[in-house]
């Protein structure tokens, strides 16, 4: 049973699914006005071994719906600026279109499967649903307008019998200015569910009780709607950056009525000379700027998802290297030959290595420590058991280390000659059967105490 830690509680918390069958997850996802960077991706990735681990360890379906934000304040500042000669709502659509395509681009090369995000609704394809949770809340008495606007009053959900600050301890005084719309607001913490037309941006609609609001929603209300879209109402886990956790994801809470999930789970940041990635500080990274995106995924998934990371140029070469390396041990344990496989006291090693690696995910996805117990057999044990736990590995963690291409039989034949030559001590011969190996067939011939290991180069 894996135990996840809960900002809900603020603890490690045994996770229990609502369904038996089917883990519902959903993402706080990417506003596509820009490109993401790579501290953005993290909290991708994050959600992305959530899933595996459910997945591959719990044996467990997952629906993971992550949204698309085409529609906030950051898009509006955008959209004129790239195409200026399209109506606003045209424009917000290319731009959206333009960088949802190249999110999904980034993130395939980090290596998560677009195939295992159930869906990635854009919450502009969810006005009516925004809407009427939206009427609901007024007609509950939570929110009210003020100029053309709608705002959710945290007043009134306390005098419901609700707590906001569930997921941060909140201390605010009546001067705190919180939000830039603060004078049409009845309280500081109050946050817009629907924002007045502004001329020339996209608006949409809004009949309540014969009176129009032409708007578009404020950025909180789409997770809660498209969330209740797709799961119906409370789901399983919900997850985002830290910084999401206050005012967003509190937001959300307050607007499902006090029950959107049953777990919280924020990952935190990755910073970049102890300072938090950020477009607005400009301090980012982005994937392409990386070569070997794989190594990158390594490196996050080399710390804890709730320990605040420093990405840096070196620690990125060692990842790369690291890859590499068990790139090559899982290829020689794949292509081990039939005689090679297994030692009697390895079998005890792979056992060992197979229990800390799966310990260590339940332990609130301890990645860190599953990767350590990866390298107990890493160079030393090539049976049956490890090849299981490589794929095992491969499946939860995404890095692509095993190959499972068979070799063709002549090459299988070709290595055997090499080893042949070895032992018989024909030098000569062997080292030209050596060079043939790498240049016709791509692959390191490495001789060792159980025979000759193969890598591809
Ligand atoms: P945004 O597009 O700004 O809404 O961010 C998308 C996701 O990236 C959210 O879950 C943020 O919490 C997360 N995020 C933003 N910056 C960082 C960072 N430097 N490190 C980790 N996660 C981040
Ligand atoms: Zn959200």
């Amino acid at each position: 049973m894996i135990k996840l830690y809960n900002s809900l509680t603020n603890s490690k918390q045994e996770f229990k699914p609502i369904s038996a069958s089917r883990v519902s997850i959903y993402s706080c996802g990417p506003t596509v006005y820009d490109r993401v960077h790579v501290g953005n991706l993290r909290a991708f990735l994050f959600p992305d071994l959530l899933q595996r681990v459910l997945r591959y360890l719990e044996n467990i379906d997952v629906d993971w719906v992550m949204n698309i934000t085409d529609i906030d304040d950051k898009m509006m500042g955008r959209f004129k600026a790239a195409y200026p000669e399209e109506a606003p709502a045209n424009a917000l659509g290319r731009l959206a279109d333009k960088y949802t395509d190249l999110f999904l681009e980034d993130i395939e090369k980090i290596g998560i499967k677009r195939g295992d995000i159930s869906h990635l609704p854009r919450a502009t394809d969810y006005i009516p649903q925004i809407q009427s949770m939206i009427l609901t809340l007024l007609k509950a008495n939570i929110a009210y307008l003020s100029d053309g606007s709608i705002y959710f009053s945290i007043a009134k959900y306390e005098a419901s019998g609700q707590k906001y600050g569930r997921l941060v301890s909140l201390n605010f005084t009546p001067q705190s200015r919180v939000t830039q719309d603060q004078d049409q607001k009845e309280g500081v913490a109050d946050f817009a569910l629907w924002k007045v037309r502004k001329t020339d941006e996209p608006y949409w609609d809004f009949e309540i009780e014969g009176q129009n609001l032409p708007g578009r929603p404020g950025w909180h209300i789409e997770c809660s709607a498209m969330s209740r879209e797709f799961f119906g109402g409370l789901f399983d886990i919900h997850t985002g950056g830290v910084d999401l956790k206050f005012p967003h994801h509190e937001n959300e809470l307050a607007q499902c009525g006090g029950a959107q999930a049953n777990f919280y789970l924020h990952n935190e940041h990755l910073s970049i000379e102890q300072e938090k990635m950020s477009k607005s500080i400009g301090n980012t990274k982005f994937i392409d700027d990386i070569k070997d995106p794989i190594a990158f995924r390594y490196l996050v998934l080399s710390g804890h998802y709730r320990s605040q990371m420093d990405f840096n140029l070196a620690d990125l070469a060692s990842a790369h290297e690291r890859i590499k390396n068990l790139r090559v041990y899982s290829d020689q344990l794949m292509l081990a030959r039939v005689g090679q496989l297994p030692t009697q006291d390895s079998a005890s090693i792979a056992q060992q290595s197979h229990r800390q690696f799966v310990a260590a995910l339940e332990d609130d996805l301890n990645t860190p420590k599953a990767l350590a117990a990866i390298s107990l057999i890493e160079g030393k044990v090539f049976s049956e058991d490890a090849k299981e736990l490589m794929r095992l590995a491969d499946d939860v963690l995404g890095l692509n280390l095993v190959s499972d291409d068979p070799l063709h039989a002549k090459v299988l034949e070709l290595i055997d000659n090499y080893s042949q030559a070895r032992h018989d001590k024909n030098f000569e011969h062997s080292d030209k059967l050596r060079a043939k190996l790498l240049a016709d067939h791509g692959l390191v011939a490495a001789d060792t105490e159980i025979g000759t290991l193969v890598s591809r180069a």
